[in-house]
């Protein structure tokens, strides 16, 4: 069994269907695992909802896909994306609304949690920092956690109590071992780590191993659409930098 796993897709078709295509190139997947976010700042969020749904998937809430649909306020958001939150909203049909109305907190298959943000705070929480992701830990019950939010790939690792900082290592695959870890594939739609390319992860169930890919994309065909949309400038230039 391969997993496809993807976080904060962000509107972005473009990254989207490149990352498909790039898995496609590498053996194909049975099913998606995403990690919420998968409308918001980009231009194409009814799209995106259309094509993960072409696939078997499973998908957790992010805090994009509740306040596109107003399941939450955003005045916790930069005026920014709160303005693309408010297109974001318009562009939704019914089905739509009603698809992101009922996506889950978080999901737990095999060996894996999924949350967006943390298990301990699924839709807000971010985990950057050794200190937060080692309270973390106690808060999911599987051997591993996958989480979004933060676009940032990276891993904590659970040794002798204490959460380990780790660089994903790119295409060469992570085996799982005996530790518990909590793995960020990094964003598909809006990478945030100053690489642009479109960030995300396989597990494969057989050699049980996680790989981390990054992937390049039209990013000037998204911009301009969103240039088009009349979209925040802001958000139009940090897809060129990655961050
Ligand atoms: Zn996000």
């Amino acid at each position: 069994m391969r997993y496809a796993i993807l976080g904060d897709i962000h509107s972005n078709l473009a990254a989207f269907e490149a990352v498909l295509r790039d898995v496609e190139s590498r053996g194909g997947f049975d099913k998606i695992w995403c990690l919420g976010d998968v409308v918001g700042y980009g231009p194409d969020p009814h799209e995106c909802i259309e094509l993960l749904c072409q696939y078997d998937h499973i998908c957790v809430a992010g805090n994009h896909d509740w306040a596109a649909i107003s399941k939450m306020d955003t005045t916790d958001f930069n005026p920014v994306a709160a303005r693309a939150c408010h297109w974001t909203a318009q562009q939704l049909t019914p089905e739509d609304i009603d698809y992101l109305q009922n996506l889950p907190l978080n999901f737990c298959q095999d060996d894996f949690t999924l949350v967006h943000g943390s298990p301990r705070e699924p839709i807000w929480e971010y985990l950057l920092g050794s200190e937060a992701a080692q309270d973390n830990f106690a808060y999911f019950e599987t051997a591993y956690c996958l989480v979004g939010h933060s676009h940032v790939p990276l891993i904590f690792e659970f040794f002798e109590g204490v959460a380990i900082y780790r660089v994903f290592p790119e295409e060469n695959g992570l085996p799982l071992g005996e530790n518990r870890l909590i793995i960020n594939p990094g964003g598909v739609g809006q990478p945030r780590d100053g690489d642009p390319r479109a960030s995300y992860a396989i597990y494969d169930t057989d050699n049980q191993t996680v790989y981390h890919y990054r992937v390049e994309y039209d990013i000037a065909a998204t911009q301009k659409k969103m240039t088009e949309y009349g979209l925040p400038l802001p958000l139009i230039v940090r897809l060129g930098q990655g961050w």
